[in-house]
Parts: structure tokens; C-alpha cells; sequence
């Protein structure tokens, strides 16, 4: 059943046409519009745009969301991985492993310190990092290569969270700082602990497409460690300390004041969006098992709090013949990923070949992302379920 037509919908010759974003930030930002006027004037009138109290609050906002010691606001997602790894001392010489299927940044601020990234490759259920692999990989190194070994860099992707425990365990019997890549995970639980509160750092991004964006770029770190707090206060300003004394190289990681209200204001809505998420990722499942496409792979749930930053499906064939298909019917999707980091050009010099993670190979070449925001309707939802259908059934 074609859904009712609708004020969203044109008519394209014979055929309607719903019109199903990716992602609809207009619709967010209509539902929030005055409080955000009202915190961002209130920038305006105080002149003060870079750190100061705006940015001290969310700092301890997103510290108490996240249930973390001690947050520091810092300039993009991208920024708060690299401040971490240089808090961490990591450089050349050393070593930190990490997935090939992930955004760009988690391997490219590896690089950008000197270091070395070693991917493992990941769960096919969860296209987390696998920690079979993560033991596998540094039970075949030489002792040379283990002493190289600093962290790990485990990715929280699509809103979920990696397994843990495992890599917790191994990063203790190794001595290895653990980093998370939480940027598409904030408020993502794992065993009732929230991302970024269980390594040594948790890094976060205010990109506008993530769950909690702010009107530009920005970031956050989160750390349980005063020491790893402190050292990351005098990096975001270019390693100064006392002022003008540097005993430390940092860069301009600062994060600014207008981010930081708007996000402090969206903050207040998160909970609610996170559920208006979740409901949209059950009632899709309810959707494509009674469209009989069961040789569609749906997320799998494996921690407690999915916060679906993506909805992520993996299908047999065809997978981009499908997405124009889409396209054409108005509904937007993206291929997260068609490139996993061991097959990037910048990265050749490491030395890995097609083949060598196949899981994430095949994920970057058979997976889609629908849309899942938020104030996504139950018609949007039914028709981008009975378009898919239309196209692998006809
Ligand atoms: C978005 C993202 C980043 C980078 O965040 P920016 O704020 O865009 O710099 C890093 N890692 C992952 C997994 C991301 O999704």
C-alpha cells in the first residue's frame, strides 16, 4: 500500500514522490528555535567567544551526562582524538591499534602524531573492532613491536558500543592507554557505563550531523584522571603554562563559546531524541520483517543503549544500484564507509592489501544508512520500507 499522500510528497509523472532526508536538522532546529536565540544572544551581549563560562558549563554538563570525572571543550571531534594521543605522549616510534571501518579521523590523528596505526578488523555483527582479533594481532607481534605498542583505539560506531571489557583487560595486561572514539556514541551504554567514562579518554564531536551537534565544529574530551585533565588543559592552549611559558608543544584546540551554549541547549533534549531514535529503529524492524525481507541484516543490538546515531542495513546484492534507486524516490542514504583506512591512498606506506580485513571490506561494500533521526514519521518510515521492497522484488 502506497502510503497517503501527504503535504512531503510531489507528484514525478506517475509516480509519488515522498521526500525522506538522511538527516532533516531543520526540523530539530524549528523545535528549539528560541531557547537557542536566547542562549546565543546572550553570547552576543557578552563579547566573550573563546572558553570562558559557557564552555565551563558544558564542560561539566557533558561530564555529568557522560558520568566522567572532568570534560574539556576542544575545537572538533578530530581535535579531541589528537589532543588525547599527544596527552597520552604518543609519537613516533609508537603504536596504537585500531579499526579500518570507521571516519577518517580515528586513523589520521594516529598519523598526524607519528604513530602507527595497526588495524584489526571487526565484528561482523556490530562492525566494532573485534577484541579476538585485537588478542590475535598482539599475540603475533615481536617483543620489538609489542614494547611499540601504546594504546588502543577502539571506535563506538553507529552509536553503540565496542565490547569493552575485553579491551580493557588486554589494555591492562599490556599497559596500554585506552582511547575511545566516541563521537557517534554520546550517551551509548556498555554494562551501565556510559561512552567515554570507561578508557582514559573518551573524545567527542559537536559535528552537526552527530547525535549531539552543535552550528559548526567542536568537541569534547572526557577523562576520569585530574592528571590527564590538567595536561589536557595546557595542550588546548598550545601547551601554555604559567601563560606565555611553554614547557609543551600544544596547538589552538579551543572550543568556542557560541558551540558551547548551543550545544548546552540541545543537551537538555538529548534523552528525549535518543528514545524518538530507538523507537524508529524498532518500529523499521517491525516494518521489514513484515515486508518479508529477511535477507536484510538489521543492527544488531548487543549492548544496552544503542543511541543510533545510524541505522545501518547490510544487504546481499546490488547494494548501490539500490541506493540510486532511492534516490530517485526521494529518500536519502549513505554509504558509511565504502573505503575501510587499510586501503586508503594516504595510508600505502603501512603496507596492507586488499583482503587483509575482509569483514570490514565487506561491510564498506554492502551496507546502507537510512534515515533514523529523530523526527523522522512512521509514514516516511513505511515508505522507505515499501521502496526497498519494491526494488528487490521487482
Ligand atoms: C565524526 C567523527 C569523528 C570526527 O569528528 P569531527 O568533529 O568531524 O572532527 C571522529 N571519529 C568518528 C568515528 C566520527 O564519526
Amino acid at each position: 500500500m502506497p502510503p497517503a499522500v501527504s503535504a512531503g510528497m510531489q507528484q514525478n509523472g506517475a509516480k509519488f514522490i515522498m521526500k525522506v532526508p538522511l538527516l532533516d536538522l531543520k526540523a530539530q532546529y524549528n523545535s528549539i528555535r528560541e531557547e537557542i536565540l536566547k542562549a546565543t544572544q546572550e553570547v552576543y551581549e557578552s563579547q566573550y567567544f573563546i572558553l570562558g563560562p559557557k564552555v565551563e558549563a558544558l564542560e561539566e554538563e557533558i561530564a555529568e551526562y557522560c558520568s566522567s570525572k572532568y570534560a574539556i571543550g576542544v575545537s572538533s571531534g578530530t581535535d579531541a582524538l589528537l589532543i588525547s594521543l599527544i596527552a597520552a605522549d604518543i609519537g613516533p616510534e609508537d603504536s596504537v591499534i585500531t579499526t579500518p571501518y570507521t571516519f577518517f579521523a580515528t586513523a589520521g590523528s594516529i598519523v598526524r602524531t607519528g604513530a602507527r596505526p595497526i588495524f584489526v578488523d571487526i565484528d561482523p555483527d556490530t562492525y566494532n573492532i573485534s577484541t579476538r582479533g585485537i588478542e590475535n594481532a598482539i599475540d603475533e607481534m615481536t617483543d620489538e613491536k609489542r614494547s611499540g605498542l601504546k594504546a588502543i583505539m577502539p571506535v563506538h560506531l553507529y552509536g553503540q558500543c565496542a565490547e569493552m571489557d575485553p579491551i580493557l583487560e588486554i589494555a591492562r595486561k599490556y599497559d596500554l592507554i585506552v582511547i575511545e572514539d566516541a563521537a557517534q556514541a554520546i550517551g551509548a551504554q556498555y554494562k551501565g557505563k556510559r561512552a567515554g567514562s570507561i578508557g582514559d579518554f573518551g573524545c567527542f564531536s559537536f559535528f552537526p550531523s552527530k547525535n549531539l551537534g552543535g552550528f559548526g565544529d567542536g568537541g569534547i574530551v572526557t577523562t576520569n584522571s585530574e592528571k590527564l585533565y590538567e595536561k589536557l588543559k595546557i595542550m588546548r592552549v598550545h601547551g601554555s603554562f604559567p601563560k606565555y611559558y611553554h614547557k609543551v608543544i600544544g596547538g589552538n584546540f579551543r572550543l568556542d563559546a557560541l558551540q558551547a551554549a548551543i550545544v548546552s541547549v540541545k543537551l537538555k533534549h538529548l534523552d528525549n531524541w535518543t528514545v524518538a531514535r530507538q523507537e524508529n529503529a524498532n518500529r523499521y524492524r517491525e516494518m521489514f520483517a513484515s515486508a518479508d525481507l529477511e535477507n536484510i541484516k538489521l543492527p544488531v543490538e548487543s549492548q544496552e543503549r544503542h543511541i543510533y546515531n545510524q541505522f545501518i542495513i547490510s544487504v546481499p546484492e546490488k547494494r548501490d544500484d539500490l541506493r540510486s534507486f532511492l534516490q530517485e524516490a526521494g529518500i536519502g542514504t549513505e554509504v558509511y564507509y565504502p573505503i575501510p583506512m587499510h586501503l586508503q591512498e594516504c595510508f600505502s606506506n603501512l603496507n596492507y592489501k586488499k583482503g587483509d580485513f575482509p569483514v570490514s571490506e565487506h561491510a564498506g561494500s554492502h551496507t546502507l544508512a537510512l534515515p533514523i533521526y529523530p523526527e523522522l514519521t512512521e509514514d516516511q518510515q513505511g515508505y522507505v520500507v515499501e521502496k526497498i521492497k519494491e526494488f528487490y522484488l521487482n
